[in-house]
């Protein structure tokens, strides 16, 4: 198991007020599987992926990721773990517009010890043409292919990804999600996203519906072949 959650709680203070966020939630997602998190705004499903992502932490309850607990890991263990083998997409790219798209990625890859070099990732996601270009010279859906190849240089373990379809338009959104399921299979990359979207859905091993802090369902889509 690749991600194994158990009676995970998560609860925030706001002056006098206590909200739990996360009461108690169960996963679990095999190694190169593609997890999907559904559910309304507010049901905690970007808590959950900053706590898998080690940017936020549970209050108790077990989180293992390939084995480790990083729920127990101390902040410069925590830190490295985010920084190795923790891959992020966002819904808005968050690239650096003062820097070419091959910048953007050689800032992650030259910190990393991942094999992979800037050329072989832009070739990956086909935007080796636009190498020196600036973010703001390219489509919403390139620079979305260009934050995928930042994720992905440092090859991580698992690719968080929030909403990654959220801000293109519906043929931009097809290619983005068949670019993910080649990442997934060509690099065996566990993937855990976001969406609202239906079509993610159907292509993802497993769906959790997230509703106030709980999962209320899980579907496991047969059809859907994992990764080796
Ligand atoms: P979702 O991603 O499903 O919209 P979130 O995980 O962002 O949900 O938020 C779940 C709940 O936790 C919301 O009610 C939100 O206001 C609250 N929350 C999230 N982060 C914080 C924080 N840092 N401090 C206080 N409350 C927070
Ligand atoms: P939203 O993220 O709000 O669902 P989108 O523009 O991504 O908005 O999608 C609009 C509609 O098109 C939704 O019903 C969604 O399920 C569907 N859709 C989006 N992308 C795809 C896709 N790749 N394949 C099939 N249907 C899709």
């Amino acid at each position: 198991m690749f991600i194994d959650i158990a009676n995970l709680k998560k609860s925030y203070r706001t002056g006098e007020v206590v909200t739990e966020v996360l009461k108690g939630i169960g996963m679990k997602l095999d190694k190169g599987e593609i997890g999907v998190i559904l559910g309304p705004s507010g049901s905690g499903k970007s808590t959950l992926m900053n706590i898998l992502g080690g940017i936020d932490r549970g209050d108790s309850g077990q989180v293992l990721v390939d084995g480790i607990e990083i729920n127990q890991l101390n902040d410069g263990k925590l830190t490295d773990y985010r920084r190795g083998d923790i891959g992020f997409v966002f819904q808005f790219y968050n690239l650096v517009p003062n820097l070419t798209v091959g910048e953007n990625i050689e800032v992650v890859s030259n910190i990393s010890k991942s094999p992979l070099n800037t050329d072989e990732v832009l070739a990956a996601v086909g935007m080796q043409d636009k190498k020196h270009r600036f973010p703001r010279e390219l489509s919403g859906g390139e620079q979305q292919r260009v934050s995928i190849a930042r994720a992905i240089v440092k090859n991580p373990k698992l690719l968080l990804c929030d909403e990654p379809t959220g801000a293109l338009d519906y043929d931009t959104s097809r290619s983005i999600l068949q670019l993910l399921q080649q990442v997934n299979k060509k690099y065996g990359t566990t993937i855990l996203m976001i969406t609202h979207n239906a079509a993610i859905a159907a292509m993802a091993n497993r769906v959790f519906r997230l509703r106030s802090g709980e999962i209320v369902e899980e579907t496991v889509n047969q059809t859907v072949v994992p990764a080796e």
